[in-house]
């Protein structure tokens, strides 16, 4: 059924009883019949919650008809877990508890164990707040980390991507603590990083706590559909990624001593953003008519009165945190191979968002049979001011909302791309600014996989036909086909960087596939999901990985289609009546 998200609250602490929360869930779950004395200030000091409120009688029956929807038995079990993780209550006898069990509960059962392979990532407790009019957000992070490099850290970095020409937004940092104790820190690159000092230097191995506090404006920008915006409100929807101080990559070198924080600023053309796998929990307090679209899975909705509602989502090891809203999104929802899948959309289009969930499901099924499970809980698609391009984020895929009318068409070619990046982003990692080869081209070639499973070879070549030879063509006719692998900002424009990063990046792959026979071109992939599982790969990661099959002729191809200097690969004549060539998503 159509979920129509205005001014839905869920109201937990009414649900639980004004005094014992926990008596919710665990009298629910008759697993977890130990007794436990949590108050309800505990919670509240475990997640900055109000006291709960005594229930609202007066509350619209369509409301309260609602809240069966949310108030699952799974999300009470979670919300047990969490309790249970983070020490509250423990019964006598028991091992400890884990710390990391907020995060497994965002995994589905069988990948909860995903979680250690990311226990010594950094741990991100977020918790903001964005009043009415919402435009201006400040947060408070604490973040748990570890020095797992071989280096001495002097100090850390921090992104402050919101800075970014490309997103506009103004953050300022307010404060920051090292274990408990004030230091100073310094703005770089244009701002858009923050250097922390330590006030010893953190060796390899050892941990440190974080404390950082800011302050965020959102930028506004056209409500026209053609809007481009990967960051700030247009068409009454707000996009969050990257919202909070993120930990920047640290670089190893060639010797010890000599690696660097990755500092890159990348530009509108492709992805900028570049993080290690990390756990997060949020606290989002929000104006309550926003239906917040988020990475993760959403454990608590409470409303805190005075038109607020917090919400708290916890993550499995994901690249980035992303919070996204609007107070017109409608949305369904379906499960597939353990994995709540929902589709969002704008009144109006409901054919169409419905559309995307049916993709999206298909996509995920497809993909997990052939790359290996989808491991987290949740999956979204939501419409965003990307016109009529996509952007890929961990459990989500942000669509143009032109994809949903002007641009239907093309729709479903979007969901397939930027479901394939929940593999090949999210899982296997790279830096999007000086080798976007690796994710891109992988996940434009997996939306071929996905029609040719689909609707069959027929339609895939079509597919293939006029998205990527046609374009990569046009280029070679212009001398402008270059090799594959290059940074962003080394191609001329943003159609030459289209062309060959997602056109001629793909057809590389579906080359290596013709060489290699489907079932060890799809072994080749499932190894290197497997190998490279929530960790940062580099095209050397990935030559090994391909050497690794012995086949010589293999690097052959890779040096004549990917690797720098230019090699031009031989195109196939352009038809008579070639299709129009059409955008390719980001
Ligand atoms: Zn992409």
């Amino acid at each position: 059924m159509a979920l129509k998200w205005r001014k839905v609250a869920l109201r937990i602490a009414q649900a639980a009883g004004p005094q014992k929360w926990t008596h919710l869930p665990f009298a629910q779950s008759p697993a977890l019949d130990f007794q436990c004395s949590i108050s309800a200030e505990k919670v509240k000091s475990i997640f900055s919650l109000p006291a709960p409120r005594k229930p609202d009688s007066s509350a619209p029956a369509g409301h309260r008809a609602r809240l069966p929807l949310q108030i699952s038995a799974g999300a009470l079990l979670l919300l047990a877990a969490l309790l249970f993780g983070m020490g509250a209550c423990a019964r006598r006898g028991d091992p400890p508890p884990d710390p990391l069990a907020p995060h497994r509960a965002a995994m589905k059962d069988a990948y909860r164990g995903d979680v250690d392979l990311a226990a010594a990532a950094p741990r991100y407790q977020i918790s903001i707040t964005l009043p009415p009019p919402a435009n201006v957000l400040t947060g408070t992070a604490r973040i748990d980390l570890t020095n797992n490099s071989s280096d001495p850290w002097s100090h850390l970095v921090f992104r402050l991507y919101p800075m970014l020409d490309q997103y506009r937004g103004r953050m300022t940092l307010l404060s920051a603590l090292i274990n408990d104790s004030p230091t100073n820190f310094v703005y770089q690159t244009q701002s858009t990083a923050v250097r922390v000092n330590m006030p010893r230097a953190l060796l390899p191995g050892q941990t440190a706590t974080v404390e950082l506090s800011w302050k965020l404006t959102i930028p506004k920008w056209s409500d026209d559909s053609a809007t481009y915006a990967l960051f700030g409100a247009s068409q009454e929807m707000i996009s969050l990624p990257l919202f909070y101080p993120a930990l920047a990559v640290y670089e190893p070198g060639p010797a010890i001593g000599t690696g660097n924080w990755w500092l890159e600023t990348g530009s509108v053309r492709g992805d900028a953003a570049f993080n290690q796998a990390s756990l997060f929990v949020v606290t989002a307090t929000l104006p309550s008519d926003q239906a917040p679209v988020a990475t993760g899975t959403r454990i608590i909705t409470h409303d805190v009165g005075e038109g607020l509602t917090q919400h708290i989502w916890a993550t499995g090891p994901v690249r980035e945190f992303l919070l996204h809203m609007s107070p017109r999104f409608e949305s369904a929802s379906t499960e597939a191979y353990g994995t709540r899948v929902t589709s969002y959309w704008l009144p109006g289009d409901e054919s169409a968002g419905r559309a995307a969930l049916a993709y999206a499901v298909a996509a995920l099924r497809f993909y997990s049979d052939y790359f290996g499970s989808y491991p987290a809980r949740d999956m979204a698609v939501a419409p965003a001011a990307l016109s009529y391009r996509g952007m890929e984020y961990p459990q989500v895929s942000l669509l143009g909302v032109q994809l949903y009318s002007r641009y239907r068409a093309d729709l479903e070619t979007l969901v397939a791309h930027e479901a394939a990046h929940h593999w090949w982003f999210q899982i296997v990692h790279n830096d999007p600014v000086r080798e976007p080869w690796l994710d891109e081209a992988l996940a434009e070639y997996a939306m071929r996989l996905y029609f040719e499973a689909v609707y069959g070879e027929e339609r895939a070549a079509a597919v293939e036909q006029q998205r990527w030879r046609v374009p990569l063509s046009l280029l070679a006719e212009r001398n402008a086909d270059v090799n594959v692998n290059r940074p962003v900002d080394a191609f001329e424009s943003g159609s030459q960087y289209e062309t060959i990063i997602y056109a001629k990046g793909a057809l590389f792959y579906a080359q290596l596939r013709e060489s290699l026979g489907d079932r060890e071109f799809r072994d080749f992939l499932r190894s290197y999901l497997g190998r490279y599982r929530y960790q940062i790969v580099s095209t050397e990661d990935w030559l090994e990985e391909l050497r690794s099959l012995d086949r010589p002729e293999l690097l052959t191809l890779y040096r004549e289609w990917v690797q720098p200097p230019t090699a031009r690969p031989v195109i196939e004549p352009t038809p008579a009546e070639a299709p129009e060539t059409q955008a390719i998503a980001p």
